[in-house]
């Protein structure tokens, strides 16, 4: 499924929507550049889960660990330079856990990693009138996120 976020409230606003609706052991993998806007829509994701801490990337850390509607795991593996690193922070206990997890940069996990849920990908891209703006992509990986994409797709075709 594809659209563009014209800006950055759009992006924040898809974050809430979903964090709304995330269940214990959803996972939520985020791709994209440096500033394609991945911590900006797990800010949105948080507010949607209830928690008001300020939400910054985990950088030096890998993971910060909020607590709102559920527990919420918000993960930044952008120095990560070795995937098995991962076991070390207790990785197996929180993905498909009773909290909610956001991966940025799961490209560091390498290409045979599992990584069951609901994957975005955000993109610069130029809009006709000169602005700057995100294309998004959402797929799921395996069944369990599917139905955030059927209600996104019915939500959207309502709005027609
Ligand atoms: P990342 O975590 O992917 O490195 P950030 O969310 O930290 O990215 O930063 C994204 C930057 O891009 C912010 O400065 C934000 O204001 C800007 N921006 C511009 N347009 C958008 C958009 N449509 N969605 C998200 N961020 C946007
Ligand atoms: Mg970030």
């Amino acid at each position: 499924m594809q659209a563009i976020l014209p800006d950055e409230v759009a992006t924040k606003e898809l974050g809430t929507w979903l964090g709304q609706r995330m269940q214990a052991g959803d996972t939520l993998w985020l791709h994209g550049d440096l500033g394609a806007g991945k911590t900006t829509l797990v800010r949105g994701l948080a507010e949607g889960l209830g928690i008001t801490d300020r939400v910054t990337s985990p950088t030096f850390t890998f993971v910060h660990e909020f607590a709102g509607r559920l527990p919420f795991y918000h993960f930044d593996l952008y120095r990560l330079d070795d995937p098995e690193e991962v076991w070390d922070l207790g990785w197996s206990d929180y993905l498909g856990g009773q909290g909610v997890v956001a991966v940025e940069w799961p490209e560091r996990l390498g290409e045979n990693w599992p990584m069951a849920g609901l994957h975005i990908t955000l993109t610069p891209v130029t809009l006709p009138d000169g602005s700057w703006a995100r294309a998004l992509t959402l797929e799921s990986q395996g069944d369990e996120a599917l139905r955030f994409l059927k209600e996104l797709r019915a939500t959207c075709s309502s709005l027609d």
